[in-house]
């Protein structure tokens, strides 16, 4: 029988997606497979915190193995804001809002530079293991492109003469920050023996 994991979120999307890389040995469920609205304050100053608040959650009331990520947009003339705050760095869940107050607070700023980054925690057997993808690249002057969410139309990759937003999802998905972190994830996962249930 196949093991099974649990990836906490409610984005069915995200989990088939997830679940068809690691369908050989795991049965993969997401929150709303355990019990109908879970929704869990990301209360940590850290991706790292906040993901693990999400996978440590999950373990402890189910006592199911669990993964959870947390992911965000630092931007280095800002001080690497938003980070955590990037879902609501309006005050509100509105990508459009967040996005016009990010290039507002870039507009006198020569220095571009910024990141994607991704954190995952993974709770197994009771034990955390953390795992990190980065893109560095830099902020363009205006939005362009209307592929993609969030911050994909003003975050341009390093080495490419587009955004996030201007690519298709398969090519986002070759390089994104998520992208390498699901990836360190699934070969850690893949290549790791299950442990004995009541070890
Ligand atoms: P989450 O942790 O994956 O839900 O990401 C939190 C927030 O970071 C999102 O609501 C977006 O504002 C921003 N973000 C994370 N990943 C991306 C991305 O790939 N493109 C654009 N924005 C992103």
């Amino acid at each position: 029988m196949k093991e099974k994991i649990v990836f906490a979120t409610n984005n069915l999307h995200k989990k088939e997606e997830i679940a068809k890389l690691l369908g050989q040995k795991y049965e993969v469920l997401c929150l709303s497979d355990l019990a109908p609205a879970i929704d869990i304050e990301e209360n940590g100053n850290s991706f790292a915190e906040n993901a693990s608040i999400k996978s440590r959650y999950v373990y402890e009331q189910y006592g199911l193995d669990c993964f959870a990520d947390d992911s965000g947009l630092e931007v280095e003339a800002l001080d690497n804001e938003p980070g955590i705050y990037s879902a609501r760095y309006s005050g509100k869940k509105d990508d459009k809002a967040n996005l016009n107050l990010l290039l507002e607070r870039m507009t006198d700023k020569t220095n571009r530079k910024a990141r994607f980054r991704t954190v995952i925690s993974l709770m197994l057997g009771g034990k955390n293991h953390l795992f990190e993808g980065q893109i560095e690249g830099q902020i363009r002057l205006q939005a362009k492109g209307d592929q993609g969410f969030g911050y994909d139309p003003i975050f341009e990759p390093l080495g490419y003469d587009r955004t996030f937003a201007e690519m298709t999802l398969e090519e986002k998905n070759t390089i994104s920050h998520r992208a390498i972190a699901m990836q360190a994830l699934i070969s850690f996962l893949n290549n790791t023996e299950s442990l004995p249930k009541n070890s």
